[in-house]
């Protein structure tokens, strides 16, 4: 049988852009390496920006809702802020993943798991793609396979992407301990270049991660140990522990070639600032899903209208949060500090992760505001260079 759509992947890339299609009338096959459900190394947490583009609820998958910020300062002082409204629904990974693609199988996406891609041949009239051990044929190719996969590879799409990288582990949250972190999640600053570290509850365990730029990787281990028991835990407790890069986007990177694009991580979708991915995986696979069904039905008569509302819906708020993320570690305590006394800087973090404004509308509010970021990120920038440089 040929497909309309191959997606390789079934993350929440894969699983969105896969139920979108077909909704849309195409035929789609979804294929992932692993059998479901299956882990992914995750923070889990899927902001209510995030949540509000899905068009179902989260239901039992989220396994708290989030209303409070613990910050501390190099696992050090810390404050708590909070919202009145919902901030973020924590998740696990392993069932959220399984639940976005149950949700596409009801669609009639048919789904593959333990095939891995190996191979794929495009020609003018699709693509021949080989998994495990079968071949497949679809008139389009879905790159969903998230930030070491090879889709962009062997379709020959040239993506440029600058690495992070995270580690994170799991460990069990005794009942008497609960109600600390009923609604609360925290974040640490200022101790991993880069990075930050965060303590992220789930139903019946915390996850706890620190990520950074790529050359802490080594260090990853023992940071984590460090915030683990910052928080209380020991660190022999932790299960679970795994790291995996964080693709963050350069400007003029390819998302698409003839008949194959890229959706999320395999694209470097990953917000610069907080290392959140999801939202970015979800908007692009909806994106890219509008793109392809006019491809296959011939209204379009190539995929670049897909490259051209990335570059118009998203790349925009990936550019700023590259920015916000040059200021912000010109002086995390600094930061963390506005956070804590202003009350505006406050109702912004919370606007952000409600998605109430989007990283380039806060450089709309004021010319002198995104003066004022231009310049701090350029110092930022010049930092970085002279302690890379040093
Ligand atoms: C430690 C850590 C913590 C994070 N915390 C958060 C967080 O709290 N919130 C948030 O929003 N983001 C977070 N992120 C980022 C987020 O995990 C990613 O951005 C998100 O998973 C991207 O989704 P995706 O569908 O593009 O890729 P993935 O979720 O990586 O899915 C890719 C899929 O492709 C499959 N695959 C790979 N290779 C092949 C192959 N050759 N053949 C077939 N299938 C293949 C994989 O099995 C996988 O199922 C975190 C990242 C890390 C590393």
């Amino acid at each position: 049988m040929e497909y309309d759509v191959i997606v390789v992947g079934a993350g929440p890339a894969g699983s969105t852009t896969a139920r979108e299609c077909s909704l849309r009338g195409l035929s789609v096959l979804m294929l992932d390496r692993e059998e479901f459900p299956r882990d992914k190394p995750c923070g889990g947490g899927v902001n209510v920006r995030t949540a509000q583009l899905l068009p179902f609820e989260l239901g039992d998958v989220a396994e708290r809702t989030i209303r409070e910020l613990q910050v501390s300062v190099r696992a050090g002082y810390s404050y708590v802020r909070r919202s009145d409204e919902p901030l973020t629904y924590m998740t696990q990974r392993r069932r959220l993943d399984a639940y976005l693609a149950e949700q596409a199988i009801r669609s009639g996406v048919t789904f593959r798991e333990r095939a891995a891609l190996r191979e794929v041949e495009m020609d003018r009239r699709g693509v021949t793609v080989r998994a495990g051990t079968e071949g497949f044929r679809a008139r389009v190719l879905v790159g969903a396979d998230g930030a070491n996969g090879k889709t962009a590879r062997l379709a020959g799409i040239p993506v440029e992407r600058s690495l992070g990288i995270a580690l994170e582990g799991n460990i069990e949250l005794p009942p008497a301990r609960e109600a600390r972190w009923r609604e609360r999640f925290a974040v640490d600053v200022g101790s991993s270049p880069g990075g930050y570290g965060w303590l992220f509850p789930k139903g019946d365990h915390v996850n706890i991660g620190v990520g950074g730029n790529w050359p802490v990787g080594p260090s990853l281990r023992s940071r984590l140990a460090r915030l683990t028991h910052y928080y209380g835990f020991s660190p022999d407790e932790l299960w679970g522990v795994n790291g995996h890069p964080l693709p963050v986007f350069r400007q003029g990177s390819a998302v698409e070639k003839e008949n194959a694009v890229l959706v999320g991580d395999a694209a470097g979708f990953v917000d610069p600032l907080t290392g959140e991915g999801i939202y970015s995986a979800v908007k692009s696979g909806q994106i890219a899903a509008r793109h392809l069904a006019a491809y296959v039905s011939g209204a379009q008569s190539d995929l670049s209208g897909y490259a051209h509302e990335i570059e118009r819906d998203l790349v925009p708020d990936l550019l700023v949060s590259i920015q916000l993320h040059q200021i912000f570690h010109l002086a995390p305590p600094i930061a963390a500090q506005m956070v804590k006394r202003s009350s505006r800087t406050w109702r912004l973090v919370c606007a952000l992760l409600t998605g109430r404004i989007g990283y380039a509308g806060v450089k709309e509010r004021s010319t002198v505001l995104a003066r004022a970021i231009d310049l701090a990120s350029a110092a930022g920038r010049v930092r970085v260079r002279l302690s890379t440089e040093g």
